[in-house]
């Protein structure tokens, strides 16, 4: 299998990016905010759960969202998927642990982690401009945006050194044309593929 993370701060165009890396390469695309705004709009004990921390630009608790991830791999080998594509998880190295040993068990391994690079005054600019039509209160109130970007510094950027001393990690330019990104994103998988492969 592939199996891609997509890594990066809130506003660094993963989402965008997971959506063209997903048809490339054939793979179930799996957004864990997507999911957890799914859980909430579908009225979920899970989502009233996740949604005091999601609004208040915090973290879900990890138990909550690794439990939502246990059948993914089942679900991409049963939908003829080449591997998955993971957006916006793992943001804690206890997620990415259980994500290794998920994995493992199903007899599979990350391929690679994409980390796009963006510096803060964009990441802000760019989350603003997506508020105006994502209907997502986490995108417009500028306290709730800086303490995401908090959260990426404290808890989740420490998941880097977590690939990168399994040589897994390779950063990308996250600022520049759509297109562009895609295609160095594309280049990047081709380069981690030809080097490893776990059929
Ligand atoms: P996103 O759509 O990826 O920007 O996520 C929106 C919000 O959902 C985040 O600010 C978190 O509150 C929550 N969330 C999404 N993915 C995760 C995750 N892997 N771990 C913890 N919280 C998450």
């Amino acid at each position: 299998m592939i199996n891609l993370i997509l890594f990066g701060p809130p506003g660094s165009g993963k989402g965008t990016q997971a959506e063209r890396l997903k048809e490339h390469f054939q793979l179930l695309h799996i957004s864990t905010g997507d999911l957890l705004r799914s859980e909430i709009a579908n009225g979920t004990a899970l989502g009233l759960a996740a949604k005091e921390f999601m609004d208040a630009g915090q973290l879900v608790p990890d138990a909550v969202v690794i439990g939502m991830l246990g059948g993914a791999v089942d679900q991409a080998r049963q939908a003829g998927k080449k591997g998955i594509i993971f957006d916006g998880f793992p943001r804690t190295t206890a997620q990415a642990e259980a994500l290794e040993h998920m994995l493992t068990d199903k007899g599979t391994a990350v391929s690679c982690v994409l980390s796009l690079v963006v510096d803060e005054e964009e990441l802000t600019q760019r989350i603003l401009k997506r508020g105006l039509t994502s209907g997502r209160t986490d995108d417009t109130d500028i306290d709730t945006i800086r303490k995401r970007v908090q959260e990426y510094r404290t808890k989740t950027e420490p998941v880097a050194s977590f690939y990168k001393d399994r040589d897994l990690l390779e950063e990308i330019e996250g600022v520049g044309s759509i297109d562009a990104i895609t295609e160095a994103l594309m280049d990047a998988v081709n380069a981690f593929s030809s080097k490893h492969s776990d059929g």
